[in-house]
């Protein structure tokens, strides 16, 4: 990638900086991270823009330069031992005071059960803040494949972004519209890593907080898990296309979708008398071409999964889901950082928007944990479609998925053998950043890439090395 050149000179702190261009290019061409770019709207706001080279997440030190706001932004840096050998639960799961599991109260027709709505319902409905960033949907709550940037006033603006499956949204995209509203002092923000890395460091190359760089008293950033995304609504049509119980017939009345701890792909889909339903499709029984095209390369370049810069962070990677659980009732996983986070997460219990059903301290000991990684991940990190694309000349990804029966006989077989709870959660971590360690590899060449991938995710990916450089070589170890 290329150095990108600073648009204007810095501006000293507490004067209003002047606006840049935003950029009017195609995407990803026209953008400076190019196709490494997660469309996260920084380019597309006249503040933001000015500060990119400061703070994409995929430029110069990208994904690495978040570790050092931790300090700025929590009150102190990640504690986790960097031989990889000893604890590493904030390697994984970020600076955090607790993990609870929760359930969201009373948002009817979200993608799960609506905790980071019930969260942000609750902040904003209490005038805590006065405004809330979300990715919306349309004016039904839909539009999985294509979310929007919503600047929220009302509760019913907010209830846009309950359908919405972390994607990539451009959702720094408003900061124009925050910063020319006076009546904006305190604002929420709604998104996922890539965007909140950038918004943590608008402001940085004139010396100042974000806050101050948009002229806000206060920001909250109440975050989700972000993970393999697909880079355009072209692409994620495809893919619920090309599951069997949809179809490209029905791929337009998907709702949401999700991959699961079952090793299926569970899709509610739209039916013709108003309702939805529920169906449920083994990952065997995609095809495997579907996989590398159906994920954005700013995906298979993060390693921010938990979204580290986030108050209140809000995902299922850790909780528990059994074979028979549905995506609108199982529990979440909810990562509190600090005392912002602490405070959005205790008013939206306190108005009964939220139901903790179980509390977990570091790490989230005394959640459910079974099972133990570490093979799994070897295994699922060498058979995986992207690294057999990088590494192994004579792989072809073929374009037929198990039959049915199949599918769901592997599933359940291969479902029972993978760790629960937060063992899933370190166990799906560890295997993408071995993947998109390998990726940014390709892309950046080693040397960037060892700037670009965070020491944590280095500490978290050291036990790996054997099957690392086995993987590299091209060969079994
Ligand atoms: Fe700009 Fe965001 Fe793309 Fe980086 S990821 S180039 S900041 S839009
Ligand atoms: Fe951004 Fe990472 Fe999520 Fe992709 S997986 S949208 S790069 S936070």
């Amino acid at each position: 990638l290329p150095a990108f050149p600073s648009p204007s000179p810095a501006f000293p702190s507490g004067s209003p900086a002047p606006a840049a261009k935003p950029i009017t290019g195609p995407w990803p061409s026209a953008f400076p991270a190019k196709e490494l770019c997660s469309n996260c709207g920084l380019c597309l706001s006249s503040v933001g823009v000015r500060h990119v080279k400061e703070a994409c997440a995929f430029i110069g030190p990208g994904m690495s330069r978040a570790e050092s706001l931790e300090h700025a932004v929590h009150g102190r840096s990640r504690r986790y031992d960097p031989s990889g050998e000893g604890d590493l639960s904030e390697a994984h799961f970020g600076v955090h005071e607790e993990i609870v599991y929760a359930r969201g109260v009373g948002i009817d027709g979200a993608q799960w059960t609506g905790v980071t709505t019930a969260v942000a319902l609750a902040w904003l409905e209490a005038g805590k803040v006065d405004a809330v960033v979300v990715a919306a949907g349309g004016a039904e709550g839909d539009g999985f494949a294509a979310p929007a940037p919503l600047l929220c006033r009302t509760a019913a603006e907010v209830l846009r972004g309950r359908r919405v499956k972390p994607s990539l949204c451009p959702s720094l995209a408003v900061l124009d519209e925050v910063a020319a509203d006076e009546g904006i002092k305190r604002l929420l923000f709604c998104g996922v890593g890539c965007a909140v890395q950038a918004l943590r460091s608008v402001g940085a190359r004139d010396g100042q907080t974000p806050e101050e760089a948009l002229r806000l008293e206060e920001l909250f950033v109440l975050g989700t898990h972000c993970v393999d995304n697909s880079p355009t609504p072209q692409r994620a049509l495809a893919f619920v296309a090309s599951l069997p119980s949809v179809g490209e017939a029905r791929a337009r009345d998907v709702l949401a979708y999700e991959f699961m701890a079952d090793f299926r792909v569970h899709a509610r889909v739209a039916t013709a008398g108003g309702g939805e339903e529920t169906v449920k499709d083994a990952y065997m029984t995609l095809p495997p071409s579907i996989g590398v095209p159906s994920i954005a390369d700013s995906c298979y370049s993060c390693f921010d999964y938990t979204n580290g810069l986030a108050d209140l962070v809000v995902g299922y990677m850790g909780a528990p889901f059994e074979r028979d659980s549905e995506m609108t009732s199982a529990p979440l996983m909810v990562t509190v950082r600090n005392e912002r986070g602490r405070r959005m997460l205790g008013h939206a219990v306190a108005a009964g928007r939220v139901e903790v059903l179980r509390r977990g301290g570091k790490g989230g000991v005394g959640l459910l944990s079974e099972g133990d990684r570490t093979k799994i991940t070897a295994a699922t990190f060498k058979k995986d479609s992207l690294v057999q694309t990088l590494t192994n000349p004579a792989y072809v990804a073929g374009d037929q998925g198990a039959p049915p029966l199949v599918g769901d006989i592997l599933a359940r077989l291969i479902a029972r053998t993978l760790p629960r709870g937060m063992e899933f959660a370190r166990y799906s971590i560890d295997y993408h950043y071995l993947r998109n360690l390998l990726f940014v590899e390709d892309r950046l060449g080693a040397e960037r890439a060892a700037e670009h991938v965070p020491q944590y995710a280095k500490a978290i990916m050291a036990r790996y090395e054997d099957e690392v450089r086995s993987v590299r070589g091209g060969g079994a170890p």
